[in-house]
């Protein structure tokens, strides 16, 4: 049974320590609604085990849990280090090579054949989430750099680099990332992350390799690069969603800058109605501890109250000594925050009469208005695409928001979405016949009772199965 009936979703990394089938239906019925995979880590074998554990559990208990494949993006790193590690100081230099060579305090492997061309004289180079700085010196333009060392530290094996002010050549989709992608699709995972986007061309070309193998997986952007904040309308506007990767976005950009980045974004998410994610550190003690650090607290809370969808975990559920726990922890703070009225109702500016969709977005707009006006229980939509229900949860609404479907894949990837439950339907006799079963439905499953309100979308004639352009307001009998 699942425990919460919470709006904002949550993003739990699977690894070693929940990809058993009875941890996963564990911490899914605690509250996961999205079980990411990182192609960063683990095995196809591992990850396919996963995935198919999820999709029994989902069919044993009628539960919609997604699948988030996370693909690895142009990610650049060092190579081996001779015995594993090695101290470096300050004001000494380090030539990095393209040449698959074991490191040591002067000369290290990177996996960026362009990089010498690439970077220039007085760029920094960071290692290992940014404890390390350093800035280079010259480059022979062909398969060597010299940087020197800006502070004082340990190099240790394939730690990850990231060059904020360098133009990275490397593609947007690497030879791995094109085989995880394969895979992913494959197995019909509703979600694509792809890392390190740097423009929205990057989401485009994504879009369009899933679109060409005839599939309907749906694309995350991790907003992680200068470069993509720099273009985040164009990602927005291109993108089903976007996840605020704040672990990389805090080396890449001066980490102080990243709050305001974060609610910035995810204002603009709530305006063009895309799914938002908080990523990385929310709860990171607890990989190590039963119980959150009161900032941790405060930052899943203001996560929350911001305006994401959802809120994601990593290492805490991958590796973490803790992952159920801190599922619950993270569920009650969200109940807890979800108790304020300041997260519901958002009043977004309602779309042009010019736009192809302002019909459907006009009644989604003033359905969140009426049932905010009515204190209706349930807004209900019919929907193959999902598109009425991402809309009307964007409008935040304190009604639950219903999206009945007879397209199968569509209710697992709608669970990321912020409030809104799917159900699976696929009667669509009559309007007047199909609001009557549905709230039929949603009695006898108890998400309404008798004398609530309910508000009912649909697009007449029904057969059409066309934009919405009816709302009908009635009580539960
Ligand atoms: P990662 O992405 O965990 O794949 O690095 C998230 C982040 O960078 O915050
Ligand atoms: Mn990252």
């Amino acid at each position: 049974m699942m425990k919460s009936d919470k709006k904002t979703k949550i993003v739990a990394t699977i690894g070693p320590v929940t990809s058993s089938k009875a941890m996963l239906k564990k911490i899914i019925e605690a509250g996961v609604n999205v079980c990411r995979i990182n192609f960063s880590h683990g095995s196809h074998e591992d990850h396919l085990k996963v995935i198919r554990r999820v999709a029994e559990i989902n069919k044993e208990n009628g539960y919609h849990t997604a699948i988030l494949a996370d693909l690895q993006g142009p990610k650049i790193r060092i190579g081996e280090i001779e015995g594993g590690a090695v101290n470096i100081t300050k004001g000494e230099r380090i030539t990095f090579s393209t040449k698959k060579i074991i490191g040591n305090a002067t000369k290290v492997y990177i996996n960026y054949d362009q990089f010498p061309k690439d970077v220039t004289e007085g760029e920094r180079i960071l290692i290992d989430d940014g404890k390390l700085a350093l800035k280079i010196i010259s480059t022979n333009q062909k398969d060597e750099a010299v940087a020197e060392v800006l502070n004082s530290g340990v190099l240790s094996s394939k730690k990850g680099v990231n060059l904020p002010n360098t133009k990275v050549s490397l593609p947007s989709l690497t030879e791995k990332d094109r085989i995880d992608l394969e895979f992913a699709i494959e197995h019909n995972v509703e979600w694509i992350g792809l890392s390190f986007v740097r423009s929205a061309r990057d989401i485009i070309e994504l879009k369009h390799i899933i679109k060409s193998k005839g599939k309907t997986s749906r694309v995350i952007a991790k907003i992680e690069k200068p470069e993509a904040v720099a273009d985040i309308d164009d990602i927005i506007a291109k993108t089903d969603a976007i996840m605020v990767a704040r672990g990389d976005l805090g080396v890449e950009i001066p980490m102080e800058e990243v709050p305001l980045v974060q609610k910035e974004i995810v204002k603009k998410c709530l305006v063009e109605a895309k799914p938002v994610i908080i990523a990385t550190q929310m709860m990171e003690s607890m990989i190590t501890n039963i119980s959150p650090t009161r900032a941790e607290v405060n930052d899943v809370a203001n996560a929350v109250l911001d305006g994401a969808d959802a809120v994601m975990l990593s290492g805490e559920t991958s590796v973490g000594a803790y992952p159920l726990q801190v599922i619950e922890s993270m569920v009650k703070i969200i109940e807890q925050m979800e108790t304020s009225e300041s997260i519901y109702h958002q009043e977004t500016v309602p779309t042009s009469p010019d736009d192809e969709r302002f019909i459907s977005d006009s009644i989604c707009f003033n359905a969140g208005r009426l049932a905010a006006r009515v204190n209706a229980k349930a807004i209900v939509t019919m929907t193959h695409s999902g598109y009425t229900a991402i809309k009307i949860s964007s409008f935040r609404p304190k009604a639950g928001t219903y999206a009945f479907t007879g397209n199968h894949a569509l209710l697992n990837t709608l669970s990321l979405v912020w409030g809104v439950r799917g159900f699976y339907y696929d009667k669509f006799v009559s309007t007047d016949h199909t609001i009557a079963d549905i709230k039929f439905i949603l009695k006898k499953n108890g998400y309404v009772k008798e004398k609530d309100l309910i508000i009912n979308l649909a697009s007449m004639p029904i057969s059409d199965k066309g934009q919405s352009n009816m709302l009908k307001l009635s009580f539960v009998d």
